[in-house]
């Protein structure tokens, strides 16, 4: 059997799987530190050690995200929207838009009905809107990015989260938690926000379902229900949404391999 590696270098997280020549991802690992950390190289090992297998058994490996540059064993780099539109089509193949919510930016793509890339708009100017944001505002509220999906559920009452801007979000915030907001209400009122922004670049597209949500974000079920709210229309996601690049760079690799023995 033969064996291929994709590698996504977040700025927030790094994803690594590994594929074999029937396109099955038989390994992952996510690490939540990015580009610049130990967080690749503990990726890998953490994939190459489930996979049971050594870094001398991969034919190839791609590289994508942020610090895909600094991958020097990779074969190829991938720019981050090719791989997440084409990670997005294996986890989805029927998907027509792919909302992906990172550490640092946002992007909306839309996909052509034979799952290619058609085109993106991308929000990495401003951290409201990402996994940033919920990060600091999870901080605030004591509590953790992997415990406001199920926080938000237990929300009774609407409240605005009024400031686009994440350092007075923050005030805002604060001023709300002393004032006896409940933590769940604020939690839900953070994840509207980040959905409204997200939908707001989604309708720059025209938003064709079905829609997939990826990036790490998508492991939010608040944000995922948000979305759907926000659009009016279901939105998908997947246990495998944060390793949509990586599965993209992976199958990227396997094609480079076809294309070196033909
Ligand atoms: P990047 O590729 O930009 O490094 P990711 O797509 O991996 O980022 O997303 C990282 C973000 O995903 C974090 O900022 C955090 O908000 C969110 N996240 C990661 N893991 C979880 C989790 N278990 N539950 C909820 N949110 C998560």
């Amino acid at each position: 059997m033969v064996y291929f590696m994709g590698l996504d270098v977040g700025s927030t997280a790094s994803k690594c799987v590994i594929m074999n020549d029937d396109e099955k991802v038989i390994a992952d690992a996510v690490i939540t530190v990015g580009a610049g950390t130990s967080g690749p190289g503990r990726a890998v090992e953490g994939a190459l050690t489930a996979a049971g297998l050594t870094q001398d058994d991969i034919a190839v490996t791609a590289a994508t995200g942020y610090g895909r540059n600094a991958i020097g064993f990779a074969a190829l780099t991938v720019s981050e929207l090719s791989c997440h539109a084409r990670g997005a089509v294996w986890l989805q193949p029927a998907v027509r838009t792919v909302i992906d919510i990172g550490g640092q930016d946002a992007k909306a793509l839309a996909i052509t009905p034979d799952g290619r890339l058609d085109r993106f708009v991308m929000n990495d100017k401003c951290a409201a809107g990402t996994g940033r944001f919920l990060e600091v505002m999870a901080r605030i509220l004591e509590t953790e990015p992997s415990e406001m999906g199920g926080l938000d559920a237990q929300s009774q009452k609407r409240i605005e989260i009024s400031s686009t801007c994440t350092v007075f979000a923050e005030s805002e915030v604060i001023s709300q938690l002393s004032s006896g907001v409940e933590i769940c209400d604020i939690i839900a009122g953070i994840h509207r926000s980040v959905a409204t922004r997200a939908a707001s670049l989604a309708k720059r597209l025209g938003t064709v379902p079905p829609v997939l949500m990826t990036g790490g974000v998508a492991r939010n079920g608040g944000v995922v229900r948000a979305l759907a709210s926000a659009l009016d229309i279901p939105v998908l996601t997947d246990e495998r949404s944060q390793l949509a690049g990586a599965i993209g760079a992976a199958l990227f690799a396997r094609e480079r391999y076809g294309k070196s023995i033909v």
